[in-house]
């Protein structure tokens, strides 16, 4: 039998050479620039950890662009001694190696890397980190409102190897008479009641999907639970009516408007089973502090699953930590898949148990294996791919040591979970 070392390693290597699609990723535009050699670290999602171990006062002192950053280091040495074996920081750490070679965050490391801070408004140069990090494809959710403008009404540009998502919260969390016109000018469509703005809606969705557009994507989970009730369309028309009859009215969030909300949602599902779209959907922890992650559990929705069986639901960031309920959800029902996307580095051990655990019960054909969730800094980027990269090798590699199955099957595990399923799965063609 091998050692472990050497099926790692085996496996590591080959996983690195598997071209990756990017499930899901924020880097809409040019990133950057920036400020100084402390943004560098305090970016992507690891300020979220010093916020939780310094507090509001201490990591706002730290953030404050405004002063000079060797100042702040000062304040940020002794926090990022209480934080710098997370999952983020690891990220962080990995950043500053792969970008930088540099192997500790440090004063004197920081300083080596002011003169060499990228400038990421260089299309040249986020193909070429993109390039490096193996990711052939990213799918980028988060589409700002003119450029979808820009879509509807002439020829758009987009960033370096991107499809892109459709947003479906801007589309059901409305909330008063502008909420309802500014999509009706989106659409260049007069809407005065609820089937017109479906129509208008339906139109948008069609010219997003024709530039580009691969699948939908509803990040409602961070403001309300996602346990969307099925009320009538008589109901939900009570409720738009209310609205658009009385352009100063705005009525409370979210109870007053849950039955428009609600019925809005399982309308757009509708659209995505007949535009043949699938729809992304964000469970589990949230980007920040001091959200509550009970509302965002999978689980919550079971009943939109099991009634929208023709629509193929992609739910985010492995559920965490919540294990057990998504592994039940993508088991169970045939039109759930499982997104690692974000989870690799909220939680490295989890996501490789998770991984491991995932081949012994779901069919690994439903898997998304890796999503950046990032906006555009690349060295985060890479650093999380290579995050990634170690969870798989380590999840698979267990199993074939455990002699669950051999090398060849881990390897053909691996390049699923990271390019042939969500190649498959969001048609893209690759
Ligand atoms: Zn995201």
């Amino acid at each position: 039998m091998r050692t472990h070392a050497t099926c790692y390693d085996d496996l590591r290597q080959y996983i690195a050479s598997v071209p990756i699609i990017d499930c899901h990723d924020h880097s809409w535009g040019p990133g950057g620039p920036y400020k100084d050699p402390l943004h560098v670290v305090l970016n992507g999602y690891f300020p979220s950890d010093v916020y939780s171990v310094a507090g509001p006062s201490l990591c706002a002192q730290i953030q404050d662009a405004t002063k000079p950053w060797e100042e702040r280091w000062k304040l940020f040495e002794p926090v990022w001694k209480l934080c710098r074996h997370t999952g983020y920081a690891q990220c962080v750490r990995r950043a500053l190696k792969l970008w930088y070679d540099e192997d500790e965050v440090t004063l004197e490391s920081l300083k080596r890397i002011e003169s060499r801070l990228p400038d990421y408004g260089d299309d040249a140069l986020v193909d070429s980190a993109l390039e490096r990090a193996g990711i052939v494809k990213r799918i980028v959710d988060g589409v700002p409102l003119d450029w979808i403008e820009n879509a509807i009404n002439g020829k758009p540009g987009l960033c370096p190897r991107a499809v892109f998502t459709i947003g479906l919260p801007f589309w059901h969390d409305i909330r008063c008479a502008e909420d309802i016109q500014q999509r009706a000018r989106m659409a260049r469509m007069a809407v005065t009641n609820l089937d017109e703005y479906l129509a208008a809606a339906r139109k948008c969705f069609e010219v997003l999907k024709s530039k580009g557009g691969v699948t939908f994507k509803d990040q409602s989970a961070y403001k309300r639970a996602i346990d969307y009730g099925n009320p009538s369309k008589s109901e939900a028309e009570t409720v738009f009516n209310r609205i658009i009859s009385d352009h100063r009215k705005a009525l409370g969030y979210p109870d007053e408007l849950r039955p428009l909300d609600d019925y809005l949602f399982h309308q757009f599902l509708r659209m995505a089973r007949e535009m043949d779209l699938p729809v992304q959907v964000h469970t589990g922890h949230m980007a920040g502090n001091w959200n509550d992650v009970r509302k965002a559990n999978a689980a919550l929705m079971q009943p939109v699953f099991e009634l929208h069986q023709e629509v193929r639901f992609d739910l985010f960031h492995a559920n965490w930590p919540y294990s057990g309920d998504v592994l039940f959800l993508a088991k169970n029902y045939p039109n759930v898949t499982i997104n690692f996307c974000w989870a690799n580095i909220i939680d490295p051990i989890y996501t490789q148990q998770m991984m491991k655990q995932s081949v012994s019960c779901v069919p690994h054909g439903k898997i998304h294996g890796y999503g950046s969730d990032l906006a555009p800094i690349l060295e985060h980027v890479l650093a999380h791919v290579e995050i990634m990269r170690d969870n798989v090798a380590i999840a698979l590699s267990q199993l074939v040591e455990e002699e669950w199955f051999g090398l060849d099957d881990a390897k053909e595990i691996a390049e699923a979970w990271l390019f042939s399923n969500p190649n498959r799965f969001f048609r893209l063609g690759l």
